[in-house]
């Protein structure tokens, strides 16, 4: 029996491919014990058998599809009674490449429960005991279709632009309680995610795919950088800055007793 890890356990959910089983190794090597969270159970204990020997970190498995209530709900009572959870790495997710209008909205809206309300649920299970010990870290896998939808399917981009939102929000919520909140944006990244999004990672230009393992390393290094949002494309952050200024500009203006100027024009006329 391994000894309980000094940094906790991190909970991944995703972990049986891709993103998710780099953060898994990464976590690992870090000195987490991890919780691994996917469907795929045959993937989940090949990955935990080989971090367990070659880390030698305590690694449990769980199958569980988190578009489903009883499912999500069996995770969410581990994220509220585990106290050596530290850690909830939100990165479970599906895409889409189809247009909008040419999908079907059933899977949109599956889409929408694995996307966005399993990571709102997990995020409300694991919070309040990350506050109640003073610490803790969430980091949410979004993408730069939160800030760019017009690139792939829509409800897609609208799912990750709440993750970033979200995200934003409780950043700010718990700035003085020792809780730190990451949001992720990936731009495309060298997984399965394409082939089940409906487009080949081949059929990409290969200068716009990153490695999962790059990704996933500059992502830790935006993390150990204290990073509200890690784009981990993006050459210069001056630009993130700039447009995050801008949007800090709009804040005071953006609820007012009277409407602009120029409306008010348009209505005398
Ligand atoms: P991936 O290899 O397809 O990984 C997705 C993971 O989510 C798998 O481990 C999958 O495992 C799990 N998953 C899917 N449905 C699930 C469900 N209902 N319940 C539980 N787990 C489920 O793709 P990836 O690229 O690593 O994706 C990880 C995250 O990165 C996603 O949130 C995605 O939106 C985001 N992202 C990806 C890219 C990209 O270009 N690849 C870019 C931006 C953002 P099981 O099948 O075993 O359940």
């Amino acid at each position: 029996m391994n000894s309980l890890s000094p940094k906790g356990t991190a909970l991944v959910t995703g972990s049986s491919s891709g993103i998710g089983a780099v953060y898994a190794d990464r976590l690992a090597r870090r000195g987490y014990d991890l919780i691994l969270v996917a469907r795929n159970r045959d993937r989940l204990d090949g990955l935990a058998r080989r971090l367990a020997d070659e880390t030698g970190r305590n690694i449990e498995v769980l199958a569980a599809d988190l578009s489903k209530k009883s499912d999500l709900a069996r995770i969410e009572s581990l994220l509220r009674t585990d106290a050596s959870i530290t850690l909830l790495v939100n990165n479970a997710g599906l895409g889409a490449t189809a247009p909008l209008l040419a999908s079907d909205v059933e899977k949109m809206t599956d889409m929408i429960d694995l996307n966005v309300t399993a990571l709102t649920r997990l995020t409300y299970a694991a919070v309040p005991g990350f506050v109640a010990r003073g610490g803790g870290a969430v980091i949410n896998i979004a993408s730069i279709v939160g800030i760019a939808p017009e690139v792939l399917n829509g409800v897609y981009g609208g799912t990750k632009a709440f993750v970033l939102a979200f995200s934003q929000s409780l950043r700010h919520e718990l700035a003085d309680k020792n809780v730190r909140v990451q949001a992720v944006a990936p731009g495309a990244t060298a997984t399965d995610f394409w082939e089940i999004a409906g487009t080949p990672v081949a059929h990409l230009p290969a200068e716009i795919v990153m490695r999962a393992d790059d990704l996933v390393d500059a992502a830790l290094a935006g993390f150990d950088m204290g990073e509200l949002v890690t784009i981990p494309s993006l050459p210069d952050i001056a630009d993130w800055e700039a447009y995050e200024a801008a949007r800090q500009k709009l804040l005071p203006n953006l609820s007012k007793q009277q409407p602009a100027a120029r409306y008010r024009a348009q209505t005398q006329a």
